[in-house]
């Protein structure tokens, strides 16, 4: 019997390249003619050493990032960076404060985190509900502040920022773990950008951190050594063993990305992948709803409802169940907020999307 194809919607880990998988694959057992597999290589490896320059190259070319900025590797995922971020930079300034914008689950946590090591600001009124990004004009940057943080793409909620925050000259700080390599970003205007690898670029184990090099060397005593940019940046990532086999799959993804026209041609497929999902949303007579102000809608995660505003668990079910016969996986809504998500990362093809955007027209015809 034929295997029914899968189409893999889920918000992380979430789907890789066909082309990455069949090459990790072949390579599994024997790297590059080594005898060994990269999952058992010294990191201070000949091979290895060249996997780590390939990594960051491809980063630096994909994004042009200026030479004053480190990238680097660490353990401990986006969430790592959450203690990261204020462990090394909530000391540039003496009053040990740091500015948040908080729009989501994601910066929410952040925020939280960052209270251990300093004063934490909210810029802006309370959200009573994370589907839009305040209007900069309500927003009270503290003067003093060590940084401003914010989440360029809030998984959880589908709430992505399409401008950059003005900081007026404060140091900036981005959690893009869901949309790094989505589409071009001038790196010359932030401090500091992180990124989990298993949403965009990779699978989970390791999380990119590009930083100027100037904010460095300010960690306060108690930030732990892994932690350290500095110590980090001073062992290209190696002061202890890195996660070789993550960094691999990401130079593997970062070689796709490279060999499909760079991130303009994905901001394209991107554009015009959550566009039909949106469209379909948009005219379906409120059939589907998606809570999201249009202004701040992700291209990457696209949540909604189905049936009525706050959903209708019944219905949402059935098109759950429905769409995984079809063969579309992941694609229930986050626990702390129901319904459906689709996640349209990099991976996500636009025949994938198109299969989802027939489906939900089908599902719709069949209950309107
Ligand atoms: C998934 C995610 C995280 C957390 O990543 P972990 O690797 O699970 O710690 C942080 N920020 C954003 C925006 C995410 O999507």
């Amino acid at each position: 019997m034929e295997k029914k194809q899968t189409i893999n919607f889920g918000a992380g880990p979430a789907k890789l390249p066909q082309s990455v998988l069949l090459q990790a694959q072949k390579e599994l057992l024997d790297y590059n003619g080594s005898g060994v597999s990269v999952l058992e290589m010294s990191h201070r490896s000949s091979d290895f050493t060249k996997i780590m320059n390939t990594t960051e190259n491809l980063l630096r070319e994909l994004l042009s990032i200026p030479d004053n900025y480190k990238v680097m590797f660490f353990q401990g995922g986006g969430t790592g960076q959450f203690s990261a971020v204020p462990l090394n930079l909530i000391g540039l300034k003496e009053d040990r404060c740091a500015d948040y914008l908080v729009t989501g689950t994601w910066s929410s946590n952040a925020a939280k985190e960052a209270e251990k090591y300093g004063k934490v600001n909210v810029v802006h009124p309370k959200l009573d509900t994370y589907t839009k990004i305040p209007d900069p004009s309500s927003w009270s940057l503290t003067p003093g502040s060590s940084y401003v943080y914010y989440c360029c793409n809030e998984t959880v909620h589908g709430v992505e920022y399409n401008f950059i925050p003005e900081t007026h000259g404060a140091v900036l700080v981005s959690d893009m773990s869901s949309n790094f390599l989505s589409r071009p970003v001038d790196v010359s205007k932030f401090g500091l950008i992180f990124a989990g690898a298993q949403k965009n670029v990779g699978c989970a184990g390791v999380a990119v951190v590009i930083v100027r090099e100037d904010l460095i060397d300010h960690a306060l005593t108690e930030c732990p050594i892994v932690l350290n940019y500095q110590v980090q940046a001073q062992n290209n990532s190696l002061y202890n063993t890195p996660a070789c086999f993550s960094i691999y799959i990401m130079s593997l993804v970062l070689e796709w990305i490279k060999n499909n026209g760079g991130v303009d041609a994905m901001e394209t497929l991107n554009k015009k992948k959550s566009s039909m999902i949106y469209d379909i949303i948009n005219s379906s007579n409120h059939f589907y709803t998606c809570p999201v102000d249009v202004a701040c809608r992700s291209r990457m995660n696209v949540p909604f409802r189905v049936g009525k505003k706050q959903g209708d668990e019944t219905l949402e079910k059935e098109f759950l169940d429905g769409a995984s016969k079809l063969g579309m996986i992941s694609l229930k809504g986050h626990r702390s907020v129901g319904g459906i998500r689709a996640s349209l990362y990099n991976a996500v093809t636009v025949e994938d999307a198109q299969a989802l955007a027939n489906y939900m027209k089908e599902f719709l015809k069949e209950h309107q």
